[in-house]
């Protein structure tokens, strides 16, 4: 039993995840307690949020961003600390529980690896650390005695799921994909597809680059890698179906074929609390099924001709090594030039393409060596976008 309440970072506070985290806390009886806040560009929100939390320190990632910003109202107990450095040493507090990682991108693996090298329990909402840095992430939290836990909606649900029998016993997980806005769409609509159609997802409400890699599947592509890394998961121990209603998050199919799924309405809060209060279960704020009214639920293979993302995803995940940093760059830089206007929606999944064909492949890379890559995958879309 805890007695004090836990301490959390929240690293990435005004994004979609942190924002939901906020109000997780905010309904816990005061169970959890927010100690740090980090944000990189949104400082009027990150500013509101302290004034909100009373932290005892609050992180503005970007110096020249906390320079233009004015402070004066900021409450005397927060310590403001400035540039991405400063997430290393409060994460590292020896106040600190659990440390969610939150922010979007490749950019969030910098903070994921200093709690883990800290010891702490990292509540991972940025799938990119494992993406891009999947076995040196995992051996530095087995080095350290730190924990992993999963928010990302499919991977909560097999970790739930896995709570039912002994990892011996598992055959396989299946990951479920919404299917995005354009499951329907002929293959030659793909190619005008707008920015405004592409950020309407049907049952998620979520950022910008999260919400693209959706409508690709490249969303699902990266959870399998994640789930290679999170779970130990041999590459074909993992599926995809779609199931556009977003009710079943995943299921693990055991030995036996009892398959156990994990089911909620679509709402991130529901994740990011089994995160913050596991082991144990608390009452949520996360809406719930109504088994009153009639529901229907459908599933179907993915169409690997419309969402060719998903075989880059298994062969990332097959091949390990440098692959995934190379991907999920590569990916970055594509949404990105895609919501500038620069790239077609059906290019984005050719351009990962050509930057991993491009690249010189190491089964066993640095942290220094991915970050290189990640660096030089950006670089290489770029070129390949303006060519
Ligand atoms: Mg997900």
């Amino acid at each position: 039993m805890t007695h004090r309440p836990k301490n959390i970072v929240i690293l990435g506070s005004t994004g979609s995840i942190g924002r939901s985290t906020l109000e997780v806390i905010a309904a816990s009886g005061g169970r959890l307690r927010p100690v740090a806040l980090s944000a990189h560009s949104n400082l009027d929100l990150l500013e509101a949020q302290a004034r909100q939390w009373c932290p005892g320190s609050i992180v503005a990632t970007d110096p020249a961003a906390a320079e233009r910003h004015d402070w004066s109202a900021l409450p005397d107990g927060v310590q403001l600390l400035t540039g991405a450095e400063a997430v290393a040493d409060v994460v590292a507090d020896a106040e600190v529980d659990v440390v969610v990682s939150a922010i979007v991108g490749s950019a969030g693996l910098h903070g994921t690896w200093a709690a883990l090298e800290a010891g702490k329990t990292v509540a991972l909402a940025n799938k990119e650390s494992l993406v891009g840095g999947g076995p040196l992430v995992t051996r530095l939290a087995a080095e350290r005695g730190a924990t992993l836990l999963p928010v990302d909606s499919e991977h909560s649900a097999v970790f739930q799921a896995l709570q039912a029998g002994r990892r011996t016993e598992v055959r396989r997980v299946v990951l479920t994909a919404s299917g995005g806005p354009f499951r329907h769409y002929p293959p030659e609509r793909l190619a005008q597809v707008a920015v405004e159609e592409a950020l309407a997802h049907p049952t998620w409400a979520m950022g910008p680059k999260i919400t693209i890699d959706s409508a690709t599947l490249m969303n699902k592509a990266l959870e399998i890698i994640e789930a290679r890394w999170l779970f130990d998961l041999r590459p074909g121990q993992i599926g995809v179906v779609v199931h556009p209603q977003s009710i079943v998050h995943s299921m693990v199919e055991y030995i036996d074929g009892s398959v156990v799924a994990q089911l909620s309405p679509p709402d991130m809060k529901l994740p990011i609390q089994y995160a913050l209060t596991w082991p144990e279960r608390s009452e949520g704020v996360a809406a719930k099924l109504d088994f009153g009214r009639a529901m229907q639920w459908e599933f179907e293979p993915p169409d690997p001709d419309r969402f060719p993302a998903l075989r880059l995803g298994l062969e990332a995940a097959e091949t390990g090594g440098t692959t995934g940093a190379v991907l999920n760059g590569a990916n970055e830089a594509a949404v990105a030039a895609f919501l500038a206007g620069r790239l077609a929606f059906n290019q984005i999944v050719p351009a990962c393409r050509w930057a991993l064909d491009a690249h010189t492949f190491d089964p066993h890379p640095t942290l220094s060596q991915l970050v290189h890559l990640d660096r030089w995958a950006r670089e290489e879309v770029s070129r390949w976008v303006s060519a």
